[in-house]
């Protein structure tokens, strides 16, 4: 006891030498609220450490290394899996806050390079004064995600139906392994050459990609960089069943379309005009005044959407909707003028494209659903599978659900759907649950004070929380047993058992490579959970 004391003390004190006593949390609060997910909560975190470079960061995890502490990567915390909450005690956090900067805008070889811990709005604004974006260039969760958070465990959403998930877009990185060696990947690997281009070699960038913070700490990402397509269009459609909306989903995926598009069922729908005021519609519009091309057109949106305000969905079942953005006003027409094409094909109904319009004019804003529209825990799981199997997917998803209906009703549980396509082969179906149970630090530390002040906080529930708990069990089996893959892995999808033999014998491998002493994540990836199955 005296002796695991004295270590800690020693590890602390070693760590305030290297990043300040300020960048060493210690505190209860701090240990018990880093160590939560949006999702899930375990034990507090040792102590948090805030390097602001990755020398600080190298020196930390030789320490972790020889003092025996568990270390883990934490980016902006806006993941729901577990990825960074801590499964052994003396786990010290990194908060990659502090290593933000970009740090190379190359517009003459085409490539951005940041700092891990650098949110994609940060990105974004950055690049504003340039006519360059990233293909890829953030998730809805963009103003506090990070580019290596999500890097590490892959996500989707702006410009991922044309460009793909957010590691498509990545051509190096710069990553810290356990033992605190810095490896270079892409062509940086050469002596003399910079992060330029990805592939040289066997792809050691691809390796540390989807990793969910297992193999090393990223430091630095490099992403290609293209053209901004000034020339933007937006399309709404209705559909009385999510079979058409599929199809139309699909179809336009394929034909490479459109940058970003979504779907809801008419449950989130429901969900989403309830969350939030006309109010906030009107200042969204602002954003929608100031993107518009043309100040006619900016006065022509906003005052549709004003009188149209949020009645026009009322009746709305599934609704689909899409943002084109091309070089040329003529490939935007012609490209709006073929999804008009395919939804009318697939049977939907035009409707007014306010929500694509304003999504795309305030693309990071504040994550107030976090939580429900009364202040209910919300928990998204999600499955990839090829187009062939979307309509197959989603039957057996509903009847799982429909088979718990009874219990879902009794315990105020509602379940909704958010649907999109990854490049063109990729469609994603997100069952998000909304549960009527406490909310913790964390969404009371994210979401806005004047919504939080407007909800309900429910009481513990344990009931429904456990309902919620197993019904995400049994939905994970079925998405493992219907072929389906996903992106943030992290400690809550069981990654191992639905892997080949083989397969998970390379990754634990490497695994022992990359971090000898387990170190690194420890439980993430099913890797060193320290039962039988590792
Ligand atoms: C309201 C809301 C909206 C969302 N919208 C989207 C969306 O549109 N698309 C989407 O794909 N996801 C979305 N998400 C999920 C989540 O925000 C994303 O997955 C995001 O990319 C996570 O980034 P982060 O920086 O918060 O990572 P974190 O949650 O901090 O970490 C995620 C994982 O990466 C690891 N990690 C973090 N930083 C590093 C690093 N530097 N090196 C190595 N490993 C690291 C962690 O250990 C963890 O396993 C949303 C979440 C919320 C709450």
């Amino acid at each position: 006891m005296t002796e695991e004391i004295n270590k800690n003390k020693k590890t602390i004190e070693q760590l305030i030498k290297i990043h300040g006593v300020e960048n060493v949390l210690v505190d209860k609060e701090s240990c018990i609220l880093y160590a939560q997910d949006i999702h899930s909560k375990t034990i507090p975190a040792f102590a948090i450490i805030r390097p602001k470079n990755k020398d600080e960061l190298t020196e930390s995890v030789k320490i972790a290394n020889k003092l025996g502490h568990a270390i883990i990567p934490r980016g902006g915390g806006m993941s729901y899996s577990k990825g960074y909450v801590p499964l052994q005690e003396g786990s010290i956090i990194v908060d990659f806050s502090r290593m933000n900067n970009i740090i190379e805008i190359n517009e003459e070889d085409m490539y951005v390079r940041v700092e891990s811990g650098c949110t994609w709005e940060t990105l974004y604004r950055e690049l504003e004064s340039t006519n360059l974006r990233t293909p890829f260039w953030g998730t809805l969760s963009g103003i506090s995600a990070t580019v290596g958070g999500t890097l590490s465990q892959n996500g989707i959403f702006w410009g991922s139906t044309k460009y793909g998930s957010a590691v498509d877009s990545v051509v190096a990185l710069e990553v810290v392994v356990g033992d605190g060696t810095l490896i270079k990947t892409g062509s940086d690997i050469q002596k003399n050459s910079a992060p330029f281009f990805r592939h040289y070699g066997p792809d050691l960038t691809g390796l540390f990609m989807c990793d969910n913070g297992a193999l090393g700490f990223k430091v630095s990402a490099t992403l290609k960089l293209i053209p901004k397509k000034e020339f933007r269009e937006h399309v709404s459609y209705d559909f009385s069943d999510a079979n058409s909306l599929f199809d139309a989903l699909s179809k336009i995926s394929k034909q490479e379309l459109v940058d970003a598009c979504v779907g809801f069922d008419p449950y989130l729908q429901k969900v989403r005009m309830q969350r939030e005021s006309i109010a906030s519609d009107l200042k969204k519009l602002a954003g929608v005044m100031k993107d518009n091309n043309s100040i006619i057109g900016a006065l022509k949106d906003s005052a549709k959407i004003a009188v149209s305000g949020r009645r026009y969905m009322d009746d709305v079942k599934y609704s689909g909707h899409f943002v084109i953005e091309e070089r040329t006003k003529e490939a935007a027409i012609f490209a709006c003028d073929e999804v008009n094409r395919i939804c009318d094909h697939y049977g939907g109904s035009k409707i007014e494209s306010s929500i694509p319009k304003i999504l795309r004019s305030n693309p990071f804003t504040p994550l107030n659903n976090v939580i429900g529209p009364k202040g209910e825990r919300w928990m998204p799981i999600h499955t990839i599978v090829p187009h062939s199997k979307s309509h197959e997917a989603m039957k057996k998803i509903a009847k799982l659900l429909e088979n718990n209906q009874l219990e879902l009703d009794e315990n105020k549980i509602g379940v909704g759907f958010l649907y999109t396509v990854i490049s063109n082969n990729g469609f994603v179906i997100e069952p998000v649950f909304f549960t009527p149970d406490s909310i913790d630090d964390i969404h009371r530390e994210i979401v806005e004070d004047n919504v939080l002040k407007n909800i309900e906080c429910f009481e513990d529930n344990l009931d429904a929380r456990e309902l919620t708990l197993r019904l995400r069990a049994e939905l994970l089996r079925l998405f493992e047993d219907i072929g389906g893959v996903h992106m943030q892995i992290g400690k809550s999808y069981d990654f191992k058992r639905g892997l080949r033999g083989e397969a998970w014998s390379l990754i634990k491998n490497i695994k022992d490579i990359m971090d000898p002493k387990k170190v690194i994540n420890p439980g993430v990836l099913s890797l060193n959970v320290n039962d039988e199955r590792d």
